[in-house]
């Protein structure tokens, strides 16, 4: 036997790999299994080439607990190290790799740190006191060698047995750590989380745990629509079947694999667990890929693995990678290209499934330029008849009955059917037309879509009096003089709370509502940014406010002005209450007031 020193200035570089890491400690598997794994491909390509000879045995990883001994422990039937290699590759190189991480992560929040990739084997002293390799090179009469190191920076080297060729990295728990790690419950957690799509068998108390053949390493032609199926319900079992797939395979100039699925969900899959998983090479790095794939993208499920991303930097260099960048763009075209192809395939389909796409195609064009331009004339709108057209579409067909003074074709929308129900009956009767912007997203894009269509503004069809909506060049005359129509101010801002209203006085067409209330276009626009968490441009000042407009030239404003005083108050507030009524803004003792009037005007 032999000991020996490693060479590193800290004492001890154990506690601080463990304390440092500690959120993520049970990473340490997915490294020893992936090393395993790579030992095992290795000899699968000397074998190949002829540089090792011979029957190479059933090649497998094996992961094994003894509750005994406490130990856990990583076998394979891999290329082995000699001494000199493992002296080499884990003494020396491993070391100063496992050294030089943590003199580079030491400052920074772990929590930025995606992958830990880099920390390899040495991320095993995260759990094990004690770490013992034993060792059978491939090459010919290769010793069986044995290491050991016990968290201290000096370790031994001793010989060893073992029959077949191949290493055995066996963990000694400590025993704050062996409760978690000698369970089998968790250990198979551990790596069906991380290892479940390894290329090469994982064993775990006799039980083979994750698929190596992957559906997305295989060509897509060799596939069919079942396949993808199937493979999202292995991924996410007991969730409906997704809407259709994106099979994405490209080796330059990156190397991109995956399987992007359209869920039939309609909302935002934000806080939820079956989102896309972001692989390297078959190993599972993390389900947060948020600044690495678009950002839309958190709306879609499946797998995306890409060596070519790098996995031990922070998330702002993460950003700025050129190569981050590039698989973005091309995963952010795959998804307008299938989403074109279903358009100009079969535009039905596409319609049935609009529902589902609504929310992804309207994030994906407000969070990206390029998929904006591209998706432009593949972005529907749905009417309260619920017919769908393209904005283009639409914008051609109100064209003649929507166009105002300033030549602007108006896109008239509600947020609520039901909620809105008089104020588009109105705009009906007028003979305009109104689409439905229901979703979480719809405010913002009318917003955004006024950009990208030239003279096309969209208006809530309850901002304004119908009139005003689609505003013509004409002027109503009033009917009332300057001063009645004060004295009509006056009793109107008796009855009304001025902190929550704008009031107007003004000329509308005699046959509209005496009192309306509205919010108009600005006010909503306001209140959706404040929804979506955004600062507002202008602070709080007249949000929630809202403009109630009284028509001076209706017949009940003549009517008002020739009661007696006391009268006034009494008829206004009626007209007041059913405005009220209508917007949904009837509470409180008003709303008993009302319901006590209705009641008692049947007897
Ligand atoms: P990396 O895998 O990134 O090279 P690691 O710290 O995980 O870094 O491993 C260091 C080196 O130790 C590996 O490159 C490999 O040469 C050697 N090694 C580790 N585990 C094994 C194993 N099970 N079989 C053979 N060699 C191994
Ligand atoms: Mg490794």
């Amino acid at each position: 036997m032999r000991t020996g020193q490693i060479s590193v200035q800290s004492e001890n570089i154990f506690p601080i790999i463990k304390k440092f890491l500690y959120t993520d400690q049970e990473i340490f598997i997915r490294e020893l299994v992936s090393n395993a794994v790579d030992a095992t491909k290795k000899i699968q390509t000397l074998n190949r080439i002829g540089e090792a000879s011979g029957n190479l045995g059933e090649l497998k990883v094996e992961v094994k607990i003894d509750d005994k001994k406490k130990t856990l422990t990583i076998s394979d039937y891999g290329v082995g190290m000699t001494e000199e290699e493992i002296e080499k590759y884990i003494t020396q190189l491993a070391f100063s790799g496992a050294t030089e991480f943590v003199e580079k992560w030491k400052d920074k929040d772990p929590e930025q740190m995606i992958g830990h990739f880099g920390l390899g084997f040495y991320s095993a002293f995260m759990v094990a006191k004690e770490v013992t390799i034993i060792s059978k090179s491939f090459k010919k009469d290769a010793e069986v060698v044995k290491w050991n190191c016990d968290g201290t920076t000096s370790y031994s080297m001793d010989k060893a047995k073992r029959k077949r060729r191949g290493t055995d990295i066996i963990l000694h728990l400590t025993d704050e750590d062996s409760e978690t790690y000698l369970s089998q419950w968790k250990i198979k957690e551990l790596l069906r989380k991380y290892c479940r799509f390894l290329p090469i068998p994982i064993e775990f108390e006799g039980e083979t745990i994750n698929n190596p053949d992957p559906l997305w390493k295989k060509k897509p032609s060799e596939l069919n629509t079942e396949d993808y199926t199937k493979f999202f319900e292995e991924l996410y079992p007991m969730q409906e079947a997704p809407l259709f797939h994106i099979h994405i395979n490209t080796d330059f100039p990156f190397n991109l694999n995956g399987v992007l699925y359209f869920p039939k969900i309609n909302q935002a899959l934000d806080n939820r667990k079956d989102r896309v998983q972001l692989y390297s090479n078959q190993v599972f790095v993390t389900e947060d890929v948020k600044d690495v794939l678009p950002e839309f993208l958190v709306l879609l499920q499946g797998v995306v693995d890409s060596p070519d991303i790098p996995l031990n930097v922070s998330r702002s260099a993460l950003q700025s990678d050129s190569n981050v960048k590039k698989i973005t763009a091309h995963i952010s075209k795959k998804v307008s290209d299938k989403l074109q192809e279903i358009f100009k395939a079969d535009r039905e389909e596409y319609q049935n499934k609009w529902e589902y796409l609504d929310l992804i195609v309207k994030y994906g064009m407000l969070s990206d330029e390029k998929f904006a331009d591209r998706m432009k004339d593949y972005c529907l709108v749905k009417t309260t008849e619920e017919k769908l057209y393209t904005i283009e579409e639409w914008i051609n067909h109100c064209k003649t009955n929507q166009t105002d003074k300033n030549d602007e074709t108006i896109i008239l929308y509600t947020t609520d059917i039901k909620a809105q129900h008089m104020s588009i009956k109105a705009a009906q009767n007028a003979g305009y037309e109104v689409v439905v912007l229901e979703g979480p997203l719809d405010v913002h894009f009318a917003g955004f879509a006024e950009g990208k269509f030239e003279k096309v503004k969209f208006k809530g069809v309850d901002s304004a009096p119908i009139n005003q909506l689609i505003e013509k060049d004409e002027t109503i005359e009033s009917v009332l003089s300057k001063e009645q129509q004060e004295e009509l101010e006056k009793v109107v801002k008796s009855l009304v709370n001025e902190a929550s209203f704008d009031i107007k006085i003004e000329s509308l067409p005699p046959q509209q509502d005496f009192i309306s209330i509205h919010k108009n276009e600005w006010e909503r626009r306001m209140e959706e940014y404040a929804k979506m968490g955004q600062s507002m441009p202008f602070g709080d000042l007249g949000m929630n406010k809202k403009t109630l407009v009284v028509n001076s030239n209706s017949e009940v404003a003549s009517n008002t002005l020739n009661k007696a005083a006391e009268e006034q108050s009494n008829y206004i507030q009626h007209f007041l209450d059913i405005a009220l009524l209508e917007k949904g803004l009837l509470a409180g003792n008003d709303l008993e007031r009302f319901i006590q009037k209705v009641k008692n005007s049947i007897n």
